[in-house]
């Protein structure tokens, strides 16, 4: 049997540093850390994410606002207000909800951030450094994925990890991330021919898909750590993860459960995230 990997509980741990060190950092600076949240329409899933986010941003002692535009807004209004969060001294962070409506280029309003108060760490500033190992802003679910491996004590150099998934936000960076860490990675995608035997060979995996139960109990090999980054619903509308996780659990030395894994640190990062953008805006070092 593995064990499980708590991400409530790391969260906890890590939230609570956050809020004493913004505690001090407040003192001594005179103000706390900015996080500006931009939310276009309705979206429910989208409304939760960013309802959740104000709410820890607040606990641990941040300035939070939620800015919300009706789905009309138009592509330059949206732009412009960007530009003004940038603008803002009090600002450190700023994040815009994903997905925005189809008439707004989403790319466009990635590159309109600055890369300093991007604490989603998308730009292609902060995806171009963690490439060439300078990281500033890294994004939230890989480095929670990281910071996960580092609580538990598991030893990433030398271990062979395979990543089923190349998204942007998860897939691409925790590759690079684990690479940085002098793993041996392989990045696999829908179109990976004999998956299961290359993801039988995985020290370390992290399962990225989307696809509720896709990674079935003997495709992991006898002591692997996984992660499960997945969020579905299987069919009885419960919340599952990619990982098919009695059967995986049965293999895995550790093991991240859905719902309470991988999803607490997304959110967690953000806020740590936000802390080293305000560390950098005031001029002290933040750290990664
Ligand atoms: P994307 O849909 O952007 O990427 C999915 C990846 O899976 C793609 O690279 C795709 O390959 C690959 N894939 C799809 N089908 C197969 C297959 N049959 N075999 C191998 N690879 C396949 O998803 P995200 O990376 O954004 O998210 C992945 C999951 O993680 C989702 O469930 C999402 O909800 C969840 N998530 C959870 C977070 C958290 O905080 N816990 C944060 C972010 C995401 P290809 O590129 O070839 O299409």
């Amino acid at each position: 049997m593995s064990k499980i990997i708590d991400g409530k509980v790391i969260s906890s741990r890590l939230r609570e540093e956050i809020a004493r060190e913004v505690e001090q950092l407040k003192k001594a600076v005179g103000r706390p850390p900015g996080l500006s949240v931009i939310l276009v329409g309705e979206d429910p899933a989208s409304q939760i994410y960013v309802r959740n986010k104000e709410k820890t941003a607040k606990e641990l002692g941040f300035k939070s606002e939620v800015i919300r535009f009706p789905d009309t807004i138009s592509e330059n209004d949206l732009l412009r207000k960007i530009e003004e969060l940038n603008n803002d001294q009090s600002v450190d962070g700023i994040l815009v909800q994903l997905p925005l409506p189809e008439h707004i280029d989403e790319f466009k309003v990635t590159l309109t951030i600055a890369p300093e108060k991007d604490v989603d760490g998308f730009h292609p500033v902060n995806m171009g450094r963690l490439l060439i190992g300078k990281p500033y802003l890294v994004p939230c679910t890989p480095l929670g994925i990281i910071k996960m491996l580092d609580y538990e004590g598991i030893e990433i150099e030398g271990k062979k990890a395979v990543i089923i998934g190349r998204s942007n936000i998860v897939g691409k960076p925790v590759a690079i991330l684990l690479l940085q860490r002098n793993a041996t990675v392989t990045i696999c995608h829908s179109r990976t021919r004999n998956l299961p035997d290359i993801v039988r060979e995985a020290d370390i995996l992290v399962a990225a898909v989307g696809k509720a139960k896709f990674v079935k109990g003997d495709w992991i090999k006898e002591g692997a750590v996984v992660i499960d980054v997945g969020i579905n619903r299987d069919e009885n509308g419960k919340l599952v993860g990619d990982v098919d996780f009695e059967e995986a659990q049965k293999k895995a030395s550790h093991i991240t459960p859905v719902p309470g894994g991988v999803g607490p640190m997304t959110i967690t990062m953000l806020m740590y995230n936000t802390l080293q953008a305000f560390k950098k805006h005031v001029g002290m070092e933040g750290e990664q």
